[in-house]
């Protein structure tokens, strides 16, 4: 069993679902990963679009799950996730339905064709760093040090609290 932070943004509506609710269920699909549990869920918060300004306002979260899958297996099943969303992949970083990253999977440190973990943008950005030491106020990043200590040196940009 492997400790795991997937990171949760969605900025687009499709027909069935606002950019809330894609998070809201996205979060239960998590759980019903195979070999996969729901440990700690944060709050949703509101984030300013990165890159193209032209875009929505993201709904971010932060979840800590419990897996026994290997880090591409995960991969495979969250991309599957984002598929089931409609998340059509066009311009980098524009809006998106649904997008799941993997922040951290234990303490391991990867870097391969599909996978970079710990997510290397995760320092620079506070829709991840805040939930993440909502849910884990002692967070360590593999080599980089404590969350909590990470965010005191960022930007908070807009980013608030949204759970309405
Ligand atoms: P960013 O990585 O800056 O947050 P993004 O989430 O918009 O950008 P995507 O288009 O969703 O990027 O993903 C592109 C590719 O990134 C995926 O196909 C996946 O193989 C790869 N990738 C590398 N590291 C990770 C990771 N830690 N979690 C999820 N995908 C990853
Ligand atoms: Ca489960
Ligand atoms: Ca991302
Ligand atoms: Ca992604």
């Amino acid at each position: 069993m492997t400790i795991v932070y997937i990171g949760l943004g969605s900025n687009l509506a499709s027909s069935a679902e606002s950019p809330r609710q894609h998070v809201i269920t996205a979060i239960e699909s998590l759980d019903d990963i195979q070999s996969t549990r729901t440990a700690h869920i944060s709050s949703l918060y509101k984030s300013k679009p990165l890159g193209p300004q032209d875009q929505g306002d993201y709904i971010n979260a932060v979840v800590q799950i419990e897996t026994e899958l290997e880090p591409l297996e995960l991969l495979d099943n969250l991309q599957a996730i984002e598929n089931k969303h409609g998340r059509v992949r066009k311009e980098h970083w524009g809006a998106r339905t649904l997008d799941l990253d993997i922040l951290m999977y234990g303490e391991d440190i990867i870097n391969n064709e599909r996978l970079t973990i710990p997510h290397p943008e995760m320092l620079n950005r506070s829709f991840v760093l805040v939930p993440l030491a909502e849910i884990n106020s002692d967070c360590a990043i593999p080599g980089k040090g404590l969350v909590r200590d990470l965010i005191l040196n960022l930007d908070q940009d807009g980013l608030e609290v949204s759970n309405e």
